[in-house]
């Protein structure tokens, strides 16, 4: 996943995209932290910690894209797009009950999180 479609699920989770401002001076970050591992946010205001942010290559970063798509009510949408997706890696396992192996496929936190990035795309 690259830094485009980071910046849009952050965005689209609803928190912000946290970008460096060069200009921020020590005094600007509070609590005098250090200036190597922490930085001002040139889009909100706010010191945050420069590794921050999410990689959506966590559980955690899949649960919240999922509860996203809940909540906007575009869960269906997204599960349609999945299943209209060809990769290999999704055709390949077909068994008894295809949705066995769909399930297990999707759940899977790099490859959904890039989904819901390409689902939203497409969307755009
Ligand atoms: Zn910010």
């Amino acid at each position: 996943m690259n830094d485009n479609d980071r910046k849009r699920l952050t965005e689209w989770l609803g928190e912000c995209w946290h970008e460096e401002d060069a200009n921020a001076t020590a005094q600007q970050i509070r609590d005098q932290r250090d200036r190597a591992i922490w930085a001002i946010c040139a889009n909100c205001g706010e010191p945050f910690l420069k590794q921050q942010g999410h990689t959506f290559t966590t559980p955690d970063d899949m649960m919240a894209c999922k509860d996203r798509l809940v909540e906007l009510g575009r869960w269906e949408g997204f599960i349609e797009y999945c299943l209209d997706q060809d990769g290999d890696d999704f055709h390949k396992d077909i068994t008894v009950n295809p949705w066995f192996d769909i399930i297990k496929w999707l759940i899977n936190p790099e490859r959904f999180c890039q989904l819901v990035a390409d689902f939203l795309k497409e969307g755009e």
